[in-house]
């Protein structure tokens, strides 16, 4: 929501300022009213940077966005864009019991790498997310063919997505997650319109159809009793 208000320009005038004021709380994302409590512009390397400081009623917390804001006249600011709100607390993402059976590492990795992406880290985020899907192909792929754990676990992902993903929908995503994957560690992005958000979904659906292959398994290995 735009506003136009009163801030403190270096500690000491009183200038009017343009900006866009947020309505979701970082903290604990719920609708925001509002609720500013103060803001001051201060200038860093001929660069003008607004600070707002809102309170949270949900969580009780003081959030400060900053924007980078130009200089109209002597009084005047406007926002040129927003470029973080804090703190951001992240939370753990959970996954079901079977998924954690397999690949306890995919749990783990995805998890640093979703608390990187929260705090904005979203370039060490890309890598995280690639490396997560790694463990949890590589571990299903052993899951399915224990025989040849050593091989899989010393191949290349792409090999071990022909060779040992034998479901079409979790081939096709895999594949395409390592597309993504490898825009992210390298220097020149093939996937221009794609990125970690992507990837994200397509691990999300990687692990609900392993999950449906892990409760078919189960269902599978019942004996009739007489
Ligand atoms: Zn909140």
């Amino acid at each position: 929501m735009i506003v136009k208000s009163k801030s403190k320009f270096k500690n000491y005038t009183e200038v009017t300022v343009v900006y866009d004021a947020i309505e979701q709380c970082s903290n604990c994302n719920k609708a925001l009213a509002p609720e500013k409590l103060y803001s001051i512009i201060i200038e860093k390397n001929s660069d003008y940077y607004l600070y707002v400081a809102d309170f949270c009623n949900s969580c009780k917390s003081v959030l400060i966005t900053e924007y980078k804001v130009k200089r109209i006249n002597d009084m005047n600011f406007e926002y040129e864009k927003i470029l973080r709100t804090s703190p951001r607390t992240y939370e753990v993402e959970k996954f079901d019991e079977n998924i954690e059976n397999i690949s306890p590492q995919f749990v783990k990795i995805y998890n640093q790498a979703l608390q990187a992406e929260t705090i904005g880290l979203d370039e060490i985020a890309g890598l995280g997310y690639r490396k997560s899907v790694e463990f949890l192909i590589k571990d299903y792929a052993i899951y399915k063919n224990p025989e040849k754990e050593e091989e899989i676990k010393n191949t290349w992902m792409k090999v071990c997505i022909e060779k040992y993903i034998d479901n079409d929908n979790i081939k096709l995503l895999a594949e395409r997650s390592d597309w993504i994957g490898n825009d992210e560690a390298h220097y020149v992005r093939k996937q221009e319109d794609r990125d970690i958000k992507d990837m994200k979904k397509f691990i999300k659906a990687m692990v609900y159809f392993i999950g449906m292959t892990l409760i078919t398994d189960d269902a599978a290995s019942m004996k009739p009793k007489k």
